[in-house]
């Protein structure tokens, strides 16, 4: 251990590396807590060997060289608000935390990208292009915590993804340090028909494959105009198509977030609406929004609900990164609570829904939303269940949301939209890949034979 600081320390200056064990401990963790994890599938976890904040590319090759030879993971850590554990600790490793590579290198206006490294925090960078007359297409709740960084690796899903995207949509170009050392430099264009897109390596995964150091990525003009909605609907089923009649005439808004929480909307399901950009499309996506939901009984709320729901988008993620150490533990307030965030046919939601509601009541869990984000065909539903004291009810909560999730994939879905695999959902994804899977395999072991990046997770 001492031998490897030392020799990391003539790599990256000492006060740049820490051992302090409580240091050490919040970064072992990210924002999975120990609840939601399925209690007959608890990876163990590990207390980090040390951690790292590189100041440059180079030294990130040299760190990645150096593990290699001493055979010890390295764990590429940003905001550390990933909600499915992967930049868990599960073998004693090098914690690499990049957020001390935190620079906006260059705005294109013209070209209407951004180079940025990736330790930047997204709330930095969205201020920051602010300045100059532009938004950052991706939003998430985490946006004053998640870096570049963190939110490609995870390919995650903010509020704008309805006008704007996904992160790896926005993704033109990327730098990256592969498992060898090796630089890859991908162009920054908007399309390329020269092979496979080798970014796609690196978008959504978990730094298994690389560690991305800097990324192009596309910026948005600041909307001239962004409009507010709310509607509620007597049933999820009336409001879903509703949302299913608007889609197929064209209608995208910016957000769309619609559920029936059965504590704040007991009347029945309420939709969010926001339109945002050009003030003549935004004009005419509003007229179209309004007949639409409207003639399909939709009662109008004061748009100012909405407004609220908007405005405090990031409170949430600011309060949970405030108390990150005590919400790791195991259930909170008398319940285990879990949810799921499946992709499925939008034709399938509702025969979806109904099974699962079989399933959760079989389970003895309960079921306290159903929701749609962004498009009809992302469904989520959050549950929980009583803690009685003893592991059972987590357990069967576990087994309940495991029981979901094979459902969707048995349906044509997908497991998971927006929070990535981690160690949470790693034991699902040879249902989730079937061959596929092996193929991921055979690259890791290709590109990473000694299995330095990232070890444990996505079923890798
Ligand atoms: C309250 C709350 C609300 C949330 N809301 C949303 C939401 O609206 N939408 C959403 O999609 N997610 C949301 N999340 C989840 C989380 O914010 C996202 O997954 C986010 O993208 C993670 O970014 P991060 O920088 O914190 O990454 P981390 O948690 O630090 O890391 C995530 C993964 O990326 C890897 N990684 C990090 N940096 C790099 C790098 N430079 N190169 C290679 N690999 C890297 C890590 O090893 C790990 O595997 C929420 C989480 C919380 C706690």
């Amino acid at each position: 251990m001492k031998n490897l600081v030392q020799r990391l320390a003539s790599i990256t200056p000492p006060q740049w590396i820490t051992t302090d064990p409580l240091t050490l401990d919040g970064l072992s963790w990210d924002a999975l807590s120990e609840g939601r994890i399925h209690p007959l599938k608890k990876p163990e976890t590990r207390l980090p060997a040390c951690a790292i904040f590189p100041g440059s590319v180079n030294e990130i090759r040299q760190i990645v060289l150096l593990a290699n030879e001493e055979k010890i993971p390295i764990i590429p850590y940003g905001g550390g608000s990933g909600l499915m554990g992967a930049a868990l600790s599960v073998q004693p490793g090098i914690v690499l935390d990049l957020r001390r590579m935190n620079q906006l290198s260059e705005i294109d206006a013209a070209a209407r990208s951004a180079r940025v490294q990736a330790g930047m925090v997204l709330e930095v960078l969205d201020q920051r292009l602010n300045e100059d007359g532009f938004i950052l297409g991706h939003d998430p709740w985490t946006l004053p915590v998640a870096t570049i960084g963190g939110a490609i690796s995870t390919n995650s899903v903010g509020y704008r993804a309805g006008a704007y995207g996904s992160m790896g949509d926005q993704v033109l170009g990327l730098e990256a340090v592969m498992p060898n050392g090796e630089i890859l430099r991908t162009r920054a264009v908007s399309k390329s028909s020269t092979g496979p897109e080798l970014k796609s390596l690196l978008i959504g995964g978990e730094g298994c494959f690389g560690i991305v150091t800097e990324a192009t990525i596309r910026i948005f003009p600041k909307p001239e105009q962004r409009v507010f909605h709310a509607f509620l609907f007597d049933s999820f089923e009336r409001g879903f198509g509703a949302i299913q009649r608007a889609f197929a005439k064209g209608l995208q808004p910016a957000l769309l977030d619609f559920g029936d929480d059965d504590e704040k909307n007991p009347d029945g399901a309420v939709l969010y609406l926001v339109f945002e950009g050009n003030e003549k499309i935004v004009e005419a996506k509003n007229q179209l929004a309004m007949a639409i939901f409207l003639q399909s009984g939709g009662k109008e709320l004061p748009a100012h609900e909405a407004e609220t729901f908007w405005r405090d988008r990031h409170a949430t993620a600011r309060r949970f990164m405030a108390n990150r150490a005590q919400l790791r533990g195991r259930g909170r307030e008398g319940m285990y609570r879990d949810w799921i965030h499946v992709a499925l046919p939008a034709s399938k939601v509702l025969t979806f829904k109904n099974a699962a509601l079989m399933i959760v009541e079989q389970h003895g869990a309960h079921l306290h939303e159903s929701g749609l984000w962004i498009r009809p065909e992302l469904f989520s539903m959050r549950l929980g269940i009583e803690d009685n004291g003893v592991n059972q009810a987590q357990l069967a909560l576990q087994d309940t949301v495991d029981e979901l999730l094979r459902l969707a994939q048995s349906m044509g879905g997908s497991m998971e939209y927006t929070h990535g695999v981690g160690v949470k959902l790693a034991p699902l994804m040879l249902e989730e890949h079937g061959y596929g899977l092996e193929i991921m395999r055979r690259i890791k072991r290709t590109l990473d034979p000694n299995n330095i990046l990232n070890p444990g997770k996505m079923g890798l």
